[in-house]
C-alpha cells in the first residue's frame, strides 16, 4: 500500500465506506493519515451506577433489562434501552441508530461510554458508545484517538483503518529537507503519523504535534510565495473612478461614516483607479461596519459599467445580503439590478440567475461561496467580494479573480477574524491590509451577564420584558459537533419548553439540518419582525443582521470558543437600543467561569482572542478550538503562532538558498508542493 493508494486499499473500505470518507476530504491513504485526531480520549475504570454524576463522560459496566425499545419522534428514531449493575439502574439513549435494537441483546453485560444528563427525575446516558468487557479492557489505560465524524462514520471505523494504513503504508521519504528538521528539531514524518494517532506519552505526543503543524505552515507559507512570485501584480483591466452613486448612498444613508470607513474606501478607491488589480483584505471587528463599505465599492465598479460580486459563507447570511442591499438602494434613489444566487434555490430559479448574469443584466450578484465555484459565466466581472472570510485558502481567491475571464477582477476580502498585524502579513501574504478599527460612534456597548441554569426563569423574564418592548432576542443551543443530532434535538425542545415560559410569544426555531430555503425563509421572516424569539444553533453565527434584535441568550456557553461567543453576541447591538448578552454557563468548573468573565468585561474581539490565548496556554490545543478562525487541519494560528512565524522566517531562508526548489534532497519536498498547489492550498477545508 503506498501514500497515493485509494482508501479502498485498506481492508474493510468498500464503495460505501469509501463514499462516506469522501464527504470530510479523505480520498487517498495519505490523506487519511493526516486526518488528525481532534482529541484524545483516556479509557479509564467503570464506575458504578450509582456513582454517576451529572454531567460529563462517564464509563458504566451493566446488564441490560430487557431488549431496547425503538420510537420514532419528529422524523428521529430513538432507542431507549435500561441496564442494572449492582448499585442501580440507568437509561440510556440512541437517536437514529435503530439498529442497536438487534445488536443488544437482553441478559448481556456491556461496558457503555458517554454523556450523563439528568432527564426528569432519573440520569440517562446520552448516545453512548458500547463495547463488550474484553475489548474495554484491552483498552484501558489507552490513550484512544477522537475524529471528527460524519454520518456514516464512526471513531472506531476511522482508528482501525488508521491503524492498518499505519502498519501496511510504505516508509514515506521526509518531505521537509533534513537541514529545516535539524534546524527547528522536528520529529521525523513517520514517528509523527504514527504518534499523532496513536500517542504512547504527552511528551511524544507534543513532538509529534509540533512537527506537523511546522510543516503545514511551512507548505502553506512557501506555496503562498510560490504562487505570488509567479504572479507579477496584474494590471488594473477594470478601472473604476470616483463613484456617483456611491457618494449618492452615503448621502442616504441615516449615520455618518466613522472615521475608520472613511479611510477604508479612500484605501479601496486608490486600488481602483490605480496602476494594479486590488487585492484587499479588510479586517474589522464584529459590528465595525464592514458591509456598507462592500456595498460602496461594488456600486463604484457598476459606475464604470461592470459587475461586482459579494460571496457570503452561509445561504442564510448571502440572502440577507441581496436584501439589505436592494433595500438601501431603493432608500438611496439608486436603480441596479441585484441577483441572489444560491444553493438552494430551484433550479428554474438559479438558470434565471445565471441568464441574467451571463447577459450583463445582473450588475450586483450576491451568493454563496460554494455556488460561485460551480458553472458560473459573468459578463463583465469587475470586482469580487468575499465577506466573512475565515480561510487562507490562496486558489480560492485567485479562482474567483479568474473567473472575470475579459481581465483580472478586483478582489477585497472581508474579516473579522481578530488575528494580529504580523501574522496577518503571514496568513494574507498576497493582501494588502485594511483595518477597520473604529466602531460607529452612536452604538452603546452591549452589556453581558453570566449566569448559571438556576437563573434561567430570571433571564426568561427579562427577554418577556424586552419582547414587551417591541424587541426580538436570539437564543443559541449549542450543538457539540455537526453531524450529531443533539443540536436538533436541542432547538426543538427548546423551542417547546420556551413556548410554555412565554406563552402568547412567536417563537421560529432555525438548525443546520433544514433545507437552504427553509432556512432562508425562517431567517427573513425573523427580520421582518415576524417573530419575537429565533431558537437557533450557530447557523446565525456569522454576519447575520438583524438590528432590532436585542438579546443574544447562548445556552451552554462553556462549549463554545471564545472568539466564536463574540461573533454571536455580535448580532446583537447593531441598531440604536441598548442590547444584552447572557451567557448560560452549565458547568461548575472554575475554568469555565474565568473563560466567560472575559466576555462579560470586555467587547473588543482582538482582547478577546489574547486572553483565550492566554488562558488556554501553549499546549492546550485541544480546548474548545476557535471557531471559524482555525482552518488548518492541525495548526491553530493562535496558539501556534509561534510556530507560524517561525515557518514563515524558514521560507524566506529557504527560498533564498534554492530559489528553484532543485537542489538535491529536496526532490520530495518539490513533489510534495506540486501536489498540494494542483489540489488547492488547504483543500481538506475549503
Ligand atoms: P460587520 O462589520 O460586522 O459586517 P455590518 O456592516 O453588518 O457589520 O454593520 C453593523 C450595523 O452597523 C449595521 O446595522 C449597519 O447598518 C450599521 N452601521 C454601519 N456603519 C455605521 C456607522 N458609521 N454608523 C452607525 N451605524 C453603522
Ligand atoms: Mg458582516
Amino acid at each position: 500500500m503506498q501514500e497515493s493508494s485509494s482508501i479502498t486499499a485498506i481492508k474493510g473500505i468498500g464503495e460505501k465506506t469509501r463514499a462516506v470518507f469522501e464527504k470530510v476530504g479523505v480520498f487517498s491513504v495519505r490523506d487519511l493519515l493526516r486526518y488528525y485526531p481532534r482529541d484524545y480520549e483516556t479509557f479509564g475504570q467503570p464506575v458504578e451506577i450509582a456513582a454517576l454524576q451529572e454531567e460529563g463522560v462517564q464509563t458504566v459496566c451493566g446488564t441490560l433489562q430487557a431488549d431496547a425499545s425503538v420510537r420514532r419522534v419528529r422524523g428521529l428514531q430513538i432507542v431507549n434501552a435500561r441496564i442494572a449493575d449492582g448499585s442501580g439502574r440507568l437509561s440510556l439513549v440512541w437517536f437514529n441508530m435503530p439498529y442497536l435494537k438487534n445488536a443488544l441483546r437482553s441478559g448481556s453485560r456491556y461496558v457503555f461510554r458517554g454523556k450523563v444528563v439528568r432527564k426528569g427525575s432519573g440520569l440517562t446516558m446520552d448516545q453512548p458508545l458500547l463495547y463488550s468487557p474484553d475489548r474495554y479492557r484491552e483498552m484501558m489505560g489507552t490513550r484512544y484517538p477522537v475524529y471528527r465524524l460524519t454520518k456514516g462514520l464512526t471513531n472506531r471505523l476511522v482508528a482501525d483503518a488508521v491503524k492498518q494504513a499505519l502498519a501496511e503504508c510504505d516508509l514515506q521519504t521526509d518531505p521537509l529537507p533534513e537541514e529545516v528538521r535539524r534546524e527547528f528539531h522536528l520529529a521525523e514524518i513517520n514517528f509523527a503519523l504514527q504518534t499523532i494517532h496513536f500517542p504512547r506519552d504527552e511528551v511524544e505526543l507534543n513532538m509529534a504535534r509540533r512537527r506537523l503543524v511546522f510543516e503545514e505552515f511551512f507548505y502553506f507559507i512557501l506555496a503562498l510565495r510560490i504562487l505570488r512570485e509567479g504572479n507579477e501584480r496584474a494590471g488594473n483591466d477594470f478601472p473604476a473612478g470616483p463613484s456617483p452613486s456611491a457618494e449618492a448612498l452615503v448621502r442616504s444613508l441615516p449615520y455618518d461614516l466613522t472615521g475608520a470607513q472613511k479611510k477604508v474606501w479612500k484605501e479601496i478607491c486608490a486600488d481602483l483607479s490605480g496602476p494594479s488589480a486590488m487585492n484587499r483584505l479588510i479586517q474589522g471587528d464584529v459590528g465595525s461596519g464592514k458591509t456598507v463599505v462592500a456595498l460602496m465599492a461594488l456600486l463604484a465598479m457598476t459606475d464604470s459599467g461592470r459587475q461586482g460580486a459579494l460571496m457570503a459563507p452561509t445561504e442564510v447570511l448571502a440572502a440577507q445580503h441581496a436584501r439589505s442591499i436592494r433595500e438601501q438602494l431603493a432608500k438611496a434613489g439608486i436603480e441596479r439590478e441585484v441577483t441572489l444566487l444560491t444553493g438552494s434555490m430551484t433550479a428554474k430559479e438559479k438558470r434565471e440567475a445565471r441568464v441574467k448574469i451571463g447577459s450583463g443584466e445582473a450588475d450586483i450578484i450576491v451568493g454563496t461561496h460554494a455556488v460561485f465555484q460551480e458553472q458560473v459565466v459573468f459578463h463583465d466581472l469587475g470586482l469580487v467580494i468575499t465577506d466573512e472570510q475565515h480561510r487562507f485558502g490562496v486558489r480560492q481567491r485567485e479562482t474567483l479573480s479568474e473567473k472575470s475571464g475579459g481581465g483580472c477582477a478586483h478582489v477585497l476580502v472581508m474579516s473579522a477574524t481578530p488575528i494580529p498585524r504580523t501574522l496577518a502579513i503571514i496568513l494574507y501574504g498576497d493582501l494588502d491590509i485594511s483595518v477597520l478599527d473604529e466602531m460607529p460612534a452612536e452604538r452603546r456597548p452591549v452589556k453581558n451577564a453570566v449566569i448559571g441554569p438556576k437563573d434561567r426563569a430570571k433571564a426568561y423574564a427579562f427577554l418577556e420584558k424586552e419582547i414587551a418592548a417591541g424587541r426580538q432576542a436570539y437564543v443559541i443551543c449549542a450543538m457539540v459537533e455537526e453531524g450529531e443530532m443533539n443540536g436538533v434535538e436541542n432547538v426543538a425542545e427548546y423551542s417547546e419548553k420556551l413556548r410554555e415560559a412565554l406563552p402568547g410569544r412567536r417563537i421560529l426555531s432555525l438548525h443546520g439540518r433544514m433545507k437552504g430555503k427553509e432556512k432562508r425563509e425562517i431567517m427573513e421572516a425573523f427580520a421582518a419582525g415576524q417573530a419575537d424569539v429565533l431558537v437557533s444553533t450557530t447557523v446565525v453565527e456569522v454576519g447575520v443582521n438583524v438590528p432590532n434584535a436585542t438579546v443574544m441568550m447562548i445556552e451552554n456557553a462553556e462549549r463554545f470558543g471564545l472568539a466564536q461567543l463574540h461573533q454571536l453576541r455580535g448580532r446583537v447591538g447593531r441598531g440604536a437600543d441598548q442590547s444584552y448578552c447572557i451567557f448560560v454557563n452549565g458547568s461548575e468548573e472554575e475554568r469555565q467561569n474565568k473563560r466567560l468573565e472575559v466576555l462579560r468585561k470586555s467587547n473588543d474581539g482582538f482582547f478577546i482572542a489574547s486572553e483565550d490565548l492566554r488562558m488556554r496556554g501553549p499546549g492546550d490545543f485541544f480546548g474548545v478550538r476557535q471557531s471559524g478562525v482555525v482552518e488548518f487541519a492541525i495548526g491553530d494560528v493562535f496558539t501556534d503562532a509561534d510556530i507560524l512565524k517561525a515557518a514563515g522566517e524558514c521560507v524566506t531562508d529557504f527560498l533564498k538558498r534554492d530559489p528553484g526548489l532543485s537542489e538535491p534532497g529536496h526532490e520530495a519536498l518539490r513533489g510534495y508542493l506540486d501536489k498540494y498547489l494542483a489540489e488547492g492550498i488547504g483543500r481538506v477545508n475549503l
